[in-house]
This record gives structure tokens, sequence and C-alpha cells, in this order.
């Protein structure tokens, strides 16, 4: 097995050598819109991964919760994330902490990419869908209502 490289350079854009561009879901089945993942590291003996997620202008992640904990950093760009009952806007390195089973969805603004760092456990659940009754009780939050119907405008 090769050992990780020790330095590998940044590239224009939010690219690095040696780190492929990735789609973001791996099985194709859940929504989210123009969005990609780049794994830039993969360290079993931290038992993490970093991985940086970057969205074009209007894009959105996948509104999903599960059991694993995501440390984020807004690295690029302005949108605003759902975590819980609350609605944020967000800009360049903010700090956002995902809790175990609490719905989650980040949303770059229609003008311009938003990317951010994502720090997650290598050994993790699978992450769970709202249901049509989940959305119905998100949804009688105005704010989170405003939140969803704009994450799905093109
Ligand atoms: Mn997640």
């Amino acid at each position: 097995m090769d050992e990780p490289k020790r330095f590998r350079a940044a590239r224009d854009n939010f690219r690095w050598d040696g780190v492929a561009e990735l789609a973001y879901k791996q099985d194709g089945s859940a929504p989210f819109k123009d969005i990609s993942r780049q794994v830039l590291f993969d360290e079993p003996s931290l038992g993490c991964q970093l991985r940086y997620f970057e969205m074009k202008p209007a894009g959105y992640s996948t509104l999903e919760r599960h059991e694993h904990v995501h440390a984020v950093m807004i690295l690029r760009g302005h949108g605003a994330c759902l975590v819980g009952d609350e609605v944020r806007r967000v800009k360049p390195h903010d700090l956002v902490t995902i809790p175990p089973m609490t719905w989650h969805q980040f949303r770059a603004d229609p003008g311009e990419a938003m990317g951010f760092l994502c720090m997650v456990n290598q050994a993790r659940d699978k992450p769970q869908l709202p249901s049509a009754g989940d959305l119905d009780a998100l949804r009688k939050n105005p704010r989170i209502a405003a939140f969803l119907d704009d994450a799905h405008h093109d």
C-alpha cells in the first residue's frame, strides 16, 4: 500500500495535487444539486476523513441526518445552512457542528459557489432521508420552510 504523500500542493480553484474530484453520493439515491466531493485526508490512525465539498451557485447538499457528527469549516462563498431547528447565514471560515441525528443541509447563494471542509469518522452510519412526515414537521418552522423552498428553485 502506498504511504500517503507528505506534501500535496494546492492548485487553482480549490483543487489539490493527487486528489480526485468525486461524485457527491456514490449511489445517486438522495436529492442534491451541483455538488462535488474531494477526500483530502483519509487516515486510519486518526479514524477520520477530511473532505472538501463544493456546491455550484444555488447548489445544495442532501437534507439528511445520521448518528455520526460533522465538523465543518466554510472555505469559500456564502450561503445558508440548516442545523436542527436553526437556519443560519454562513461565510468563509465560519465553523458549524452537526450533532448526532440532527437534520442538516447546506445551500449556496445563487451568485456564487460555496465550498466547505467537513471532518467525519471513517466508520459511520448511513444517512437517513426525511419522510413526508419529517418534512411536514420541519416546515412548521417558517424559516425552515423558506430555506427548503429556496433550496429547490433553480
Ligand atoms: Mn451529513
